[in-house]
């Protein structure tokens, strides 16, 4: 039993590295979480935890402000009939995710992301109504990374050129902003100062010349949201940095065997 432990280890560590050889590293991270899993739902804390457990990079989750300022974890700008950002979290944070939860305020997500210190957090700022709010969503939940100790491994993401500026305002030195909505090109995002572009899979088909561009300007290149394989075959075939996908284990058990095609 010793010996087929060995050799099932030794088989594994081959896998591993003739992967990375080839130039197959992509770190995956989870959208919304690792919500696909049994018994998850989006951006619930279970999705968080199944993401750090099932090994992935980075947890990806999106953040809203209350109408009392309390920021909550939650894709849409409305659950259940409420608007998030005109109604007291008392009212929000009651709502039932599809796996019984309730919606988590970033707070929570925070304090559950304790337990696992080797995800890293993708924390995605949605869309205030106005600027002022924007600014103080963006002021909100710097400070709630720096109070519960995740500074050293959030990267912030947001379709917002103004919230990339904002954040980067609050954040800590050296915080990693990622640009999503795709209508700039390396040199813009650059002077944007962004860490990189996160961008859907689509954008980034038609350009793939941006990917070397990006990377070749010191940022990095994450991809949303890569569910299929033929898509996540094009990431690994293109060295993407990260790939963001609903799909995170499928994406994993791929990478072991599977071995880019030559550029
Ligand atoms: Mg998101």
């Amino acid at each position: 039993m010793k010996i087929k432990r060995i050799l099932l280890a030794a088989t594994a560590a081959f896998a591993t590295l003739s992967g990375l050889a080839a130039g197959n590293d992509v770190k995956v991270i989870a959208h919304r979480g690792y919500w696909t899993a049994p018994g998850s739902a989006q951006n619930s804390i279970d999705a968080l935890a199944k993401a750090a457990k099932a090994g992935c990079y980075g947890s990806e989750f999106d953040v809203w402000m209350t109408s009392d300022s309390v920021l909550v974890v939650n894709h849409d700008g409305w659950i259940n009939g409420y608007n998030v950002q005109v109604t007291p979290s008392e009212i929000i944070c009651a709502q039932k995710l599809e796996n019984g939860e309730t919606v988590p305020t970033l707070e929570q997500y925070f304090q559950e992301a304790q337990k696992y210190p080797n995800l890293r957090l993708i924390c995605e700022m949605k869309f205030p109504d106005s600027k002022y709010q924007e600014v103080k969503l963006a002021q909100k939940m710097c400070e709630l990374a720096k109070k519960y100790n995740v500074e050293d491994r959030i990267d912030y993401i947001t379709f917002s050129r103004d919230g990339m500026y904002s954040i980067k305002k609050f954040a800590h030195p050296g915080a990693e902003i990622y640009y999503l909505t795709g209508d700039f090109i390396p040199e813009q995002l650059k002077y944007m100062g962004a860490g990189g572009a996160d961008y859907g899979i689509w954008i980034f088909q038609k350009h793939p010349e941006w990917i070397k561009q990006i990377q070749d300007l010191g940022m990095k290149v994450n991809v949303w949201t890569v569910d299929d394989e033929a898509g996540m075959k094009w990431c690994i075939d293109h060295g993407v940095d990260f790939i963001t996908t609903n799909q995170p284990e499928r994406f994993m058990e791929l990478q072991k065997t599977y071995k880019p095609a030559s550029k």
